[in-house]
């Protein structure tokens, strides 16, 4: 199982994950234009893909769904909800190939299963995945509220993650976004912070095959205070990355985490 993020963060999020059984598009944050001239950069186009899976509404991961969904046919896996909350932002009228799921449920793809994780970031319906295939499991956790309940369970259970780190505490309250805005992102509904993902990663018991940290803020972090947040709190035997804000990051295979 490899995976790659396209780009990540509040300018648009998808994330192309390959198995030997199939191929899946998380999220369609960027325009179907870009979305297909990163895929070609991994040797890859649209039409190979399986099936798209969606988050949740927010423009930031929905933005070519209607337009992908319509020109290329690929099932769209979303819920009753989200699909809902698409359709009255205009976005998601062209979800022909719609296949509706609830939070909780697994998806089935042959030798691959995919895990939805409902989440409460501020979203109708939000949810995280889990692919699985031949025992590897690879996480896509973004967009995550706060550090709910299961949470570390999920990571716990995990080889390798894409793990959101929105966030350094002390760039935000010193920033200069408006109140309203920082009380959003660190409130229960919006995004989780360096020290928090690191949190998560120290306590997972394991050394995964590779941490991607993803949807960074371009305002309030940057990929080096994100980085040593995680060096200061998981230690320095993770293989720590970075999901870049503005284009695509590296291919990263998966392979089994170690437990210590
Ligand atoms: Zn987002
Ligand atoms: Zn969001």
């Amino acid at each position: 199982m490899r995976a790659i993020s396209l780009q990540s963060g509040s300018n648009g999020n998808c994330i192309y994950v390959e198995t030997s059984g199939a191929r899946f598009l998380v999220d369609a944050g960027l325009s179907m234009r870009e979305t297909v001239r990163r895929l070609a950069l991994v040797g890859r186009t649209l039409s190979d893909i399986d099936a798209l899976l969606l988050t949740h509404e927010h423009t930031d991961h929905s933005l070519s769904v209607g337009g992908i969904s319509s020109r290329y046919g690929i099932p769209v896996y979303v819920t009753a909800a989200t699909e809902e909350a698409l359709a009255c932002r205009g976005l998601g009228a062209g979800i022909a190939s719609a296949r509706r799921f609830s939070p909780g449920d697994c998806l089935d793809f042959g030798s691959v299963r995919v895990e939805t994780v409902p989440t409460p970031h501020d979203s109708v319906d939000g949810c995280a995945f889990v692919i699985e295939e031949g025992g590897l499991r690879l996480g896509i956790l973004t967009d995550l509220g706060h550090v709910f309940d299961g949470l570390g369970t999920v990571v716990r259970s995990l080889d390798a993650v894409f793990l959101e780190s929105n966030y350094d505490p002390g760039m935000l309250v010193q920033g200069k976004y408006p109140a309203f805005l920082k009380k959003r992102i660190t409130g229960p509904g919006g995004h989780i912070s360096n020290e928090e993902s690191a949190g998560l990663v120290a306590a997972a018991g394991r050394v995964f095959s590779w941490v991607c940290l993803a949807h960074l803020s371009g305002e309030n972090n940057t990929p080096d205070a994100a980085v040593e947040a995680h060096r200061q709190i998981a230690g320095p035997r993770q293989d720590i990355r970075v999901a870049p804000r503005d284009r695509i990051g590296e291919l990263l295979e998966v392979v089994k985490a170690n437990r210590f």
